[in-house]
């Protein structure tokens, strides 16, 4: 019997009998071992053999139990208006994360992370959103300036925040998308005075997308010398770009990126230069679908970076162009003259994805 449909995460399990097959259907949940055990008996099935097979589909990862989550995830579970609007986003923590209560856990853990999102333009708008959306906890948005009709996006700010201070609308945005209250200052972890915990993440989608294209290896020295991992999102030129997702210290930043292209291209920093010059009397070039495609890939990446994996993004930029949006990779390398000292060190791929983060923290 095959449970899935996907290739990455269908599972196949059998042989199987009827007997075993009717045993299967009893498995919604409604049930705790005991009964179990009593109605399998009316299938002529033994005690053993219901512990057998229910251990062997634990062990195939086909098995979910909520209540092995943890009491960290009560608060979730007093919650069930909010549960209910999470539901698919649980499903899909349960598929990725299979061992019993794997889904609930990562969801509790999300309402504990703070996310800085910098940016509230079409890209950053709409990624705050969907994070704050898909349950983590606190998402803060930082940009100046007052909303412009075109930075009003269907998943990102809507057209009454014209004029509106950025930030403000964008404050108004996270919270109207969160599927409950904010978290108080108590269930935040890593916080035993009650303060504000760690960024977990930031998130940098400027409306300026140059500032993507070519970040600057000055903004992220603060964020290097702290150990915080960040993920660049944002369109340029009719050009989406997700990634790099940098750990700081474990793969290419944007100083690596500079060094790499100032050494590949002599021109590089002159024509560099001339851009920024250049940019600030010309509208953006960011197509509405585009914009949505780049927040909504950024924040999934986001998302499995949080929930404690190595997204495809861990030191790859991808980038799609209209009009043909085939979405490509480039591998950024770290660079030997960089001080974040990435190059000193190798991620290993995404199987052993939670043991290269942190070992990659340490690091
Ligand atoms: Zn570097």
């Amino acid at each position: 019997m095959q449970f899935g449909v996907t290739h990455a995460h269908a599972v196949k399990f059998g042989p199987l009998d009827i007997a075993t097959g009717s045993f299967l259907e009893l498995l919604d949940g409604t049930r705790g071992l005991p009964l179990l055990r009593e109605e399998a008996r009316t299938l002529d099935l033994s005690d053993h053999q219901v512990d057998t097979l229910v251990s062997r589909l634990a062990g195939a990862g086909l098995i979910d139990d909520v209540r092995a989550a943890g009491p960290e995830t009560d608060v979730l579970r007093n919650r069930p208006g909010a549960l209910d609007r999470h539901r698919p986003d649980l499903a899909s923590l349960s598929v990725v994360h299979p061992e019993p209560g794997g889904g609930m856990r990562r969801l509790a853990a999300r309402r504990a992370m703070r996310v800085q999102v910098r940016g509230a333009g079409r890209v950053g708008a709409a990624i705050a959103a969907v994070l704050s959306g898909s349950g983590v906890g606190r998402v803060e948005v930082l940009d100046g300036g007052h909303t412009e009709p075109w930075d009003v996006s269907p998943g990102g700010l809507p057209p009454t925040a014209v004029g509106e201070r950025r930030d403000t609308a964008a404050r108004q945005l996270v919270r109207r998308s969160a599927a409950g209250a904010a978290p108080r200052a108590a269930e935040t972890a890593g916080s035993p005075g009650g303060g504000e915990p760690g960024l977990s993440l930031i998130v940098v989608a400027p409306r300026d997308g140059l500032s993507v294209y070519a970040p600057d290896p000055r903004s992220a020295e603060s964020w290097i010398a702290s150990g915080t991992p960040h993920l660049y999102a944002g369109v340029m030129e009719a050009t989406g770009i997700v990634g790099p997702l940098v750990l700081p210290g474990g793969t290419a930043c944007a100083g690596c990126l500079a060094l790499e292209r100032a050494a590949r291209d002599e021109d590089w920093t002159r024509i560099l230069s001339q851009w920024r010059s250049g940019r600030r009397t010309a509208v953006q070039a960011c197509d509405l679908g585009l914009a949505t495609a780049v927040a909504g890939l950024a924040a999934a990446h986001a998302l499995s970076f949080l929930d404690g994996e190595l997204p495809a993004s861990t030191g790859t930029r991808w980038e799609a162009a209209l009009p043909l949006l085939d979405w490509r990779p480039e591998r950024m390398g770290p660079h030997l003259e960089c001080s974040c000292g990435a190059a000193g060190h190798t991620v290993r791929e995404r199987s052993s994805g939670a043991d290269a983060r942190q070992e990659t923290m340490a690091g």
